[in-house]
């Protein structure tokens, strides 16, 4: 049995990068970038009005009200270049340039034009630099804005298209396939036969590979039966970067996905981790595919996948965070931990009214119990070794997908 913190460093250690390829901003969130993302321009490009109003020079409004001459309007796209003299004013849009020679925006609510007479009257004082985005306060045109490895999310793709990312580079999606052993096994169209159940692993693992960035394809559903699991295992190691396996690797006599990962000669990197739930996890590679055998217990499933299998997708697009977001909250209700083993509960998060965040374990019916882990949004991470948390304490959380 090896440290949780041990398996995965195995996974990153023989994981590795697939290439990059290109898509546009509109397909890019929840990619991994393989390219820094620099400032073709300064932003803002030109000094720019913030408001609607008047483009005023500040000494000439320090009483009020103060009667000046519109020289001209500057709208977003249509700018009025020319220099703004004292006693003038320029009539201006949000997000048109202001120009030379002022140096504030007096909002047009803070205004009367006189109709039709050329001259508006600005109601109030306004200082100098007032509703007025230097050119460049926000970025300077060079300056690297998203990093190499950083997950695209939807508040990046305004700064792909800004600044004319038509093309970017993201790592590769990893080609997953995900096949469920267990003779017990029917898909879920069937109606389950005495002693059968309905495969969920496959859906779980095609949902959790998703929000990975993988490319999911099923297998069909393989009995226990060692010769049916080398042929399907050798099949999809040939074909994809990853094969995702649940069921058939613990201790019982029927657990055949082991036995036959070993007997095609796959390398095995660890087969038991000092996990609960998930302890008979594998991790081996056989040809170029890394292969992962979790569980057939399915928040088994969920556990194993979310702290191995994700990080090696993440891993394999370039994520410089492939791993699930750590972070710390306070336990909501006892809990008991396991001596030989590190947990991750399942968990619901909230915050109390003093805004603190809360960490309560579900009804716990084993790793078995799908129905209790489906509104589970964290894991509540127990070090090995510790036998009862009391409510109240803080506890290291990790956030599922
Ligand atoms: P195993 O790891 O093969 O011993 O399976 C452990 C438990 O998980 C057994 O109760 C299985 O019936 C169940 N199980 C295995 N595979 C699946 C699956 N694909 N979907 C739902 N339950 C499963
Ligand atoms: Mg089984």
């Amino acid at each position: 049995m090896i440290p949780v913190n041990e398996a995965i460093a195995l996974v990153l250690r023989h994981t590795s990068k697939l290439e990059a390829e290109s898509v546009e901003p509109g397909n890019a969130d929840g990619r991994i970038l393989a390219e820094d993302i620099v400032a073709d321009s300064d932003l803002p490009p030109f000094d720019r009005a913030q408001m609607d109003g008047y483009a005023v020079r500040a000494a000439d409004v320090a009483s009020t009200p103060a009667r000046l001459r519109i020289a001209g309007e500057s709208a977003a796209g249509a700018g009025w270049h020319h220099e703004m003299k004292a006693g003038q004013a320029v009539r201006i849009m949000t997000g048109a340039p202001v120009p030379e020679g002022a140096d504030a925006v007096q909002q047009v609510e803070l205004t009367r034009e006189e109709n039709g007479a050329g001259f508006v009257e600005i109601l109030e004082p306004v200082e100098a630099g007032r509703s007025i985005v230097k050119q460049a306060a926000e970025i300077k045109a060079g300056e690297t804005v998203l990093r190499t490895g950083e997950e695209i999310n939807a508040a990046m793709i305004a700064t792909l298209a800004s600044f004319g990312y038509a093309q970017l580079k993201v790592g590769r999606r990893p080609r997953v396939a995900v096949m469920a052993t267990g003779s017990e096994l029917v898909n879920v169209d069937e109606k389950p036969g005495a002693d059968q159940i309905r495969d969920s692993n496959n859906y779980t693992i095609a949902a959790y590979a998703t929000l990975a960035g993988a490319t999911i394809e099923r297998l069909p559903l393989a009995g226990d039966d060692t010769e049916e699991l080398k042929q399907q295992i050798t099949m999809a190691a040939g074909q994809f970067d990853v094969l995702v396996t649940s069921g058939g690797v613990s201790m019982g006599v029927y657990d055949f996905t082991k036995a036959a990962l070993k007997e095609l000669g796959a390398e095995i990197f660890f087969e038991r981790v000092a996990l609960r739930p998930g302890k008979p996890t594998v991790f081996a590679r056989l040809g170029k595919s890394l292969v992962f055998g979790l569980p057939g217990n399915p928040v088994s499933v969920a556990v194993t996948f979310n702290l191995f299998a994700r990080t090696a997708l993440r891993a394999m697009q370039g994520a410089t965070q492939p791993e699930m977001i750590r972070e710390t909250a306070v336990l909501a209700n006892n809990l008991k931990g396991s001596i030989d083993r590190e947990s991750y509960l399942p968990a619901v998060l909230r915050t109390d009214e003093k805004g603190t965040l809360l960490a309560e374990t579900m009804k716990w019916g084993g790793s078995s119990d799908f129905v209790a882990f489906a509104r589970a949004t964290a894991l509540i991470n127990v070090p090995a070794g510790v036998k009862v948390i009391e409510a109240g304490t803080k506890v290291k959380i990790v956030h599922l997908p």
